[in-house]
């Protein structure tokens, strides 16, 4: 059914990976999308096509999400050219893993901006647009909780970064309305973390279900976000994690 009918969503990060499979779902729940992507232009065209050929609307524009005027610029270009914003999913990603020792001052500075900093803004940013009863989502990581091996430290703090973020903006803006929650995804088969790379030998035996994840079950949660059905769900951390915290 189209819960989301004549809603307007951004899914930042929405080419590729899990940021597709929400921009999927949510489209096939009536919302009429808007994928950001930052260098895979092609695939993020090619995501917004398919979606209008399964009878969705999407758009693909291009955003930077370690630009923090261009994260603004855009969240607002996005809002004004369909007249209205919904739902603000913050999925946008990067990781970089090595013991601490190996990690230089740009590789940091560069997954802060794009994993916490850019999610801050664009929340800004969305909050000037979004509806009463809209929703903002991020895609934190069961990293944020538990982390299974050593090197995690940038990304492990930014994915718990964001989670603090969404409580404390859920009490800011629970009189319009408006919902905050983080999604923590485990271990989901993606470039990002192949279900076959030998990260993946590592990574298995923790997950309970025994298998990694889809995209298309971290989007199914964020629809359900989406809808009116989770207004009652709000500063809450999440887990789609096939027990991986278990
Ligand atoms: P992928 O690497 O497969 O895809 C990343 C997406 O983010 C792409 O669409 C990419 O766009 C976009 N992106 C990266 N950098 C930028 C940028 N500077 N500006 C705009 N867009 C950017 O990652 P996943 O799909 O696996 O991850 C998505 C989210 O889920 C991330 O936040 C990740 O931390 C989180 N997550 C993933 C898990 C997993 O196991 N896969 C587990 C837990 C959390 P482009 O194609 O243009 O580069």
């Amino acid at each position: 059914t189209e819960t989301l009918a004549g809603k307007v969503a951004i899914v930042t990060g929405g080419s590729r990976g899990i940021g597709e499979g929400i921009a999927r779902r949510l489209a096939a729940a009536g919302a009429t999308v808007a994928i950001t992507y930052n260098s895979s232009a092609e695939q993020a065209e090619s995501v917004a096509k398919s979606i209008g050929e399964a009878g969705g609307t999407a758009v693909a524009v291009r955003v930077d999400a370690a630009d923090r005027a261009g994260v603004r610029a855009g969240i607002g270009e996005i809002a004004e050219r369909f007249g209205r914003l919904d739902i603000l999913v913050n999925n946008a990603g990067v990781t970089v893993v090595g013991p601490i020792d190996s990690i230089g001052d740009a590789e940091y500075d560069r997954s802060l901006a794009i994993n916490l900093t850019a999610v801050f803004v664009a929340s800004q940013e969305a909050l000037r647009y979004l509806v009463d009863g809209g929703r903002i989502i991020t895609i934190g990581s069961i990293n944020a909780d538990r982390i299974h091996f050593g090197g995690g430290s940038v990304y492990a703090l930014t994915k718990a970064g964001v989670a603090g973020l969404t409580r404390a903006l859920a009490r800011e803006v629970s009189d319009r309305g408006i919902t905050v929650n983080t999604v923590q995804p485990g271990p989901v088969d993606t470039d990002m973390n192949p279900a076959d790379g030998p990260f993946a030998e590592i990574t298995r035996p923790h997950i309970a279900v025994g298998r990694y994840g889809t995209a298309a079950e971290v989007g199914s949660l964020v629809t359900y976000l989406a809808g009116p059905d989770a207004a009652y769900v709000t500063g809450a951390t999440i887990n789609v994690d096939g027990g991986f915290a278990a």
